[in-house]
């Protein structure tokens, strides 16, 4: 059960597969954290790929027979997922569901799955089989066997939402964690900035590699040190290459984005992560005010342009890296 912390007014509870936390700092009250939490609820119910009554998987289950209506939470992520997709020539792809339920990362129990399977899950993923209809809002998946996934992207929409909750609640001032997805709400009561920690991947939650501090902002981190498996000494993440059908393999160990929006923010840190430091950097370059900063395995740190405006490196054991984009 969700637990309340009332001296602070803030509601902690597992939802969207991951610890989620909202704390009132100003305005606000416990009707605002059941609305917030409530929605949640709901988004989950929609978009989890692993409830059998959820959008997503009636979706899946209708791939190649037939056409599903959905409701228009679930219709606008996909939509918006689909966009990056186009935008990414299909690096980030809302089908990869055949590849993450093969590799199954995060079980407990994984290993590699033989080539032909990851060979057969591959050739289901392809974001230009997924049709939608706009006036029956309808989702297709062309293929017997595709799948939606929308674990790179339906976090950034719940903490969207929940902004327009604390609108609603004439809320002053909030911290939103969906689970590492940070989102920061109006300003501190002392009018100071807000900062947000940027995790060191290679140590406990809670340590810093380095401080974001800005305005209203969200801060989403995608990185290998989440949800992995190691076998033969080799790390296996869960963000996918739809090109190889293994987890990307480009040295990078994290990729964290601030920006205003959370569903930009979360779609772009799985994108960029997928895409890499040259690609993902030009990339970005179509987002105003929205920086990146990757993390590669050598400890290097490589700042977008202008993100060395709100970030600064804390950690001594990371460097900026000699090649700057700033
Ligand atoms: P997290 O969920 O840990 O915060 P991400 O936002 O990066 O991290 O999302 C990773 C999830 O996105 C995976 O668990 C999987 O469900 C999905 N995914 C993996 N690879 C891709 C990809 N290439 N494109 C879109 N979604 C992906
Ligand atoms: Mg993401």
């Amino acid at each position: 059960p969700p637990s309340l912390h009332a001296e602070e007014l803030s509601m902690t509870d597992f939802v969207l597969g991951t610890v989620c936390t909202v704390r009132l700092m100003e305005g606000g009250s416990k009707a605002t954290l059941d609305e917030a939490f409530s929605r949640l609820r709901t988004i989950e119910d929609r978009m989890s790929a692993n409830r059998d009554d959820s959008d997503i998987s009636q979706v899946n289950v209708m791939a190649g027979k037939k056409p599903v209506k959905v409701s228009e939470d679930t219709f606008y992520v996909i939509s918006k997922a689909l966009e990056y997709a186009r935008l990414t020539n299909g690096a980030f792809d809302p089908s990869v569901g055949p590849l993450v339920k093969l590799w199954n990362i995060g079980s407990g129990d994984e290993k590699v799955p033989p080539t032909e399977k990851i060979m057969a899950a591959k050739a289901l993923v392809d974001w230009r089989q997924i049709v939608l209809d706009t006036t029956t809002r309808t989702v297709f998946l062309k293929k017997p066997g595709m799948a939606l996934d929308l674990g790179a992207i339906a976090k950034g929409y719940a903490a969207d939402e929940i902004e327009k909750i604390l609108l609603n609640h004439k809320v002053k001032s909030a911290v939103i964690d969906l689970g590492g997805n940070v989102f920061v709400f109006g300003s501190k009561k002392d009018k100071s900035s807000w900062r947000i920690g940027i995790q060191n991947p290679e140590s406990e939650r809670g340590e810093y590699l380095g401080i974001v501090s800005a305005g209203q902002m969200t801060v989403v981190t995608s990185g290998v040190y989440e949800r992995y498996f190691i076998e033969n000494g080799k790390r296996y993440h869960h963000i996918m290459s739809t090109q190889t059908g293994f987890p990307v393999d480009n040295d990078l160990i994290s990729v964290s984005i601030v920006s205003k929006s959370s569903i930009d923010a979360d779609a772009l840190s799985t994108a960029l992560f997928v895409l890499g430091i040259e690609k993902g950097m030009e990339f970005l370059k179509q987002f105003p005010d929205t920086y990146a900063i990757f993390i590669d395995k050598d400890h290097n740190v490589y700042l977008s342009p202008g993100a060395g405006k709100v970030f600064t490196l804390q950690d001594k054991s990371y460097r900026y890296a000699e090649k700057c984009y700033c």
